[in-house]
């Protein structure tokens, strides 16, 4: 028996809930085990108990043993007087707590409870539950995905909010960071973030019609184009962005910020960054037309961009590479961009909006987007529980990230059904 699992059964109403008495025999009913308290103070507060023929509403201190309440010190604390009840596994020292009925539930306790949660935490796999989740009904862990990517969305989301701030509430500003941040894809976002931050949107889009001086911007800023170069394309480049760094006054971020090593050249970030010029070059009013725009068929066009002609035959500034051929970002890049940028910003405005038919909406495109496959996704088929899109696969990278590593099962649906079942 460890604390959290006691806890837990108490919470969730685990032990023989018929026939209970306090340490001085009177009948005791627990009404409501009230609210988990995760803040300093006693455990459960708000509890409902019913001694006799009195109920009691109340707070609830839990302990594995009764002389825990001593070794805590809650006899010097006014917080923990007059609780509703004292409920301890061992009642190993009698009238501990002063005027509070106590409940011992030590033999009160499901064999299957402990056993179940034995194996659970002492599974030597990766997903602990691998064998046992399929025994818990569909609709249960479809409602708990749900509730995980509202939780994955909630942690992402407080971020942007204060990258919303930070930008004076500009919503295309927000949106060009993170699509920028997206566009660097796990190994580069960082530096693809600080590159967007370190060009106004404004001088971007003041440029916008002249796709080599979006270009010279980008490369330029990202510090690429500090070199001795040979092919006139990178020079051409190289002349615009003296010119327009002095006029504007921009800094470069540091060019070795950026990840080459085992990267596929398709995902260099040269060819992503030519890919983002691409973007700002063809779009006007991007922010607007996300925005108001709910399905993959609209979506899909407004980012399908291809580098320009330089990178046919180019991953690297001067290094011809002949049979590549044009570098568009690709339809699981889109995807991946849907899913990890139009779905968040359009549910984050329309929350800021309190515009609930516009989340639904967001969470609708999500649906849309077939599921992502990565080795989490994979390791979860592998143990029986495929994600039907993008929405899923979200939440169960949030729950083995969030849950199933750190053996959070006591705080998790399926843990919850697994240990509950007596079979
Ligand atoms: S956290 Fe939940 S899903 Fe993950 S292993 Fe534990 S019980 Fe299974």
């Amino acid at each position: 028996m460890t604390e959290a699992l006691f806890q837990f059964i108490w919470q969730h109403s685990l032990y023989q809930v018929t026939d209970l008495k306090t340490t001085d025999g009177e009948q005791l009913t627990i009404v409501h085990p009230g609210k988990l308290n995760k803040d300093a103070g006693p455990d459960f507060l708000e509890a409902r108990i019913k001694i006799g023929k009195t109920i009691l509403v109340g707070n609830v201190e839990l302990h594995l043993k009764s002389s825990d309440w001593l070794r805590h010190g809650h006899q010097h604390d006014l917080s923990y007087h007059n609780l509703a009840l004292h409920v301890v596994y061992d009642n190993d020292v009698d009238g501990v707590a002063i005027n509070t009925p106590v409940l011992v539930l030590d033999g009160k306790i499901p064999a299957h409870v402990i056993g179940k949660y034995d194996v659970l935490m002492q599974a030597g796999n990766q997903l602990p539950c691998s064998d046992q989740h399929k025994q818990v009904r569909s609709i249960t862990k479809e409602g708990w995905l749900t509730r995980l990517l509202a939780e994955r969305w909630e942690h992402k989301l407080s971020d942007w909010n204060v990258m919303l701030e930070n930008s004076a509430e500009d919503w295309r500003n927000l949106l060009y960071w993170r699509m920028a941040a997206n566009f660097g894809f796990k190994t580069n976002a960082t530096p693809f973030l600080l590159l967007a931050q370190s060009i106004p949107l404004n001088v971007l889009g003041r440029h916008r019609e002249n796709l080599m001086q979006i270009e010279a911007l980008l490369f330029g800023q990202a510090g690429m184009l500090n070199a001795s170069f040979m092919d006139d394309y990178p020079e051409k480049l190289q002349d615009e962005y003296s010119y327009l760094r002095k006029k504007y006054k921009l800094s470069p971020i540091s060019a070795h910020l950026w990840k080459f090593l085992r990267m596929r050249p398709a995902n260099f970030p040269t060819v992503r960054i030519a890919q983002f010029a691409m973007l700002i070059h063809k779009s006007e009013h991007l922010f607007s037309q996300i925005i108001e725009t709910h399905s993959i068929k609209e979506i899909e066009p407004l980012l399908d961009v291809t580098a320009s002609d330089y990178w046919i035959d180019h991953f690297m500034f001067d290094e011809l590479q002949t049979g590549p051929g044009p570098k568009s970002l690709g339809k699981s890049s889109i995807q991946n961009i849907i899913i990890n940028t139009i779905a968040p910003i359009q549910f984050l405005y329309a929350s800021r909006q309190g515009a609930a038919s516009l989340r639904e909406h967001s969470l609708n495109l999500l649906e849309a987007v077939p599921a992502e496959k990565n080795n989490i996704t994979a390791l979860w088929a592998d143990n029986g529980w495929t994600a039907n899109n993008a929405a899923q696969s979200q939440a169960l990278i949030q729950l083995y990230n969030n849950y199933c590593s750190a053996r959070r099962c006591l705080e998790c649906t399926v843990g919850l059904n697994i240990i509950r079942q007596a079979t």
